[in-house]
């Protein structure tokens, strides 16, 4: 391939950035030209494309956010919609394009190589809900933001006495508040992957409060429901005053960590080289410190087991 595209798509990540940073050089350091498709895959579609340079993507590496913005695109699920794409991308030369996103992306990415144009998915979600990956990137950020609000939380939770119900994002995945959970030792993390009852939740408060604690943390994942409703339970039930904070988009904004910034490096790097050996379909993730590459409808065809341990030792510590 001689040009590529890069875009991203759905929801922000910290390390997104990082990402395009990643892609654009890898490729012309292959004397590919890169074009930067803007607002996901309303770009392909409306035409909104510019060429990227060297010096474009100087000065991004340490920025939250996307230097491309990112979008939802209802259009392009339709064959109409894809048949634009398909048409931006021959009369401006792409042949190829990287696809920086989560799972709803790389099925757009999977109808876009299956019209011809060969897509790269590169897992770019706070959620770490890409089955073939155990990493994906803004995921570490995320995870340490929530952990300093919880930290914060804790000061005001304890001066007062009170429970603190704290909702982590995660869509329908517990990983951001298993791991913060344990982190910030919580007395409870409620996931969706997890049975769980508000009795338990009280019991194990009440068992605490037996041994002298006065403060408690409630760890909830957003795919679990309404915090505000739990903390009015365990109030009514405990008789310990609870508020319910949802931390929300501010775990998705700010500086990517090292971690986001060198897995990002590496996954644009490998994305960009597999469009170079011609090869499409493809999402890349990191299995065991490797990168690896798998077909698009195999990876969505995955399922991501449960950080079941992680969860256990959690609950067997906070007490
Ligand atoms: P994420 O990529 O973070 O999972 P979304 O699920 O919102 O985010 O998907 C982002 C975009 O990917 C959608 O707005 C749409 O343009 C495209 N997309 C999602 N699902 C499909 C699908 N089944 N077929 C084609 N395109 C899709």
């Amino acid at each position: 391939m001689k040009k590529i595209g890069v875009l991203t798509s759905g929801g922000d990540a910290p390390g997104m950035n990082a990402a395009i940073r990643a892609v654009v050089r890898a490729a012309l350091s292959k004397n590919m030209e890169v074009m930067g498709i803007y607002r996901g895959y309303n770009g392909l579609i409306n035409g909104d494309i510019k060429p990227l340079s060297v010096r474009s993507v100087s000065d991004v590496i340490q920025h939250g956010g996307t230097m491309l913005y990112t979008a939802r695109c209802q259009e392009f699920r339709h064959e109409e919609g894809l048949q634009k794409a398909k048409q931006t991308c021959i009369e401006n030369g792409i042949e190829g394009i990287v696809v920086i996103g989560g799972d709803g992306s790389f099925r757009g990415a999977a109808d876009l190589s299956a019209r011809g144009i060969p897509c790269v998915g590169i897992p770019g979600t706070i959620d770490n809900d890409i089955a073939m990956s155990e990493y994906t990137i803004g995921y570490d950020t995320a995870m340490n933001t929530a952990m300093e609000l919880v930290d914060k939380l804790r000061d005001t939770s304890q001066s007062h006495d009170r429970c603190s119900v704290v909702e982590v994002m995660g869509r329908n995945a517990g990983y951001i508040a298993v791991n913060t959970g344990i982190a910030c030792g919580a007395t409870c993390i409620i996931v969706p992957e997890k049975p769980w009852s508000i009795e338990a939740v009280c019991d194990k408060i009440k068992q605490t409060q037996a041994t002298g604690k006065h403060h408690f943390i409630v760890v909830v994942s957003e795919g679990v429901g309404n915090s505000g409703d739990i903390a009015k339970q365990i109030e009514e039930k405990t008789g310990v005053e609870s508020r319910a904070t949802i931390l929300g988009h501010v775990q998705r904004g700010g500086s990517p960590t090292i971690r986001d910034r060198i897995a990002a490096s590496q996954l644009g790097y490998y994305a960009v080289q597999l469009l170079f050996e011609g090869k499409g379909n493809r999402v890349v993730g990191i299995q065991n410190n490797k990168i690896v590459d798998y077909d698009i409808q195999e990876a969505l065809s995955m399922k991501k087991p449960f950080e079941d341990e992680l969860y256990r030792i959690a609950d067997e510590i906070s007490f």
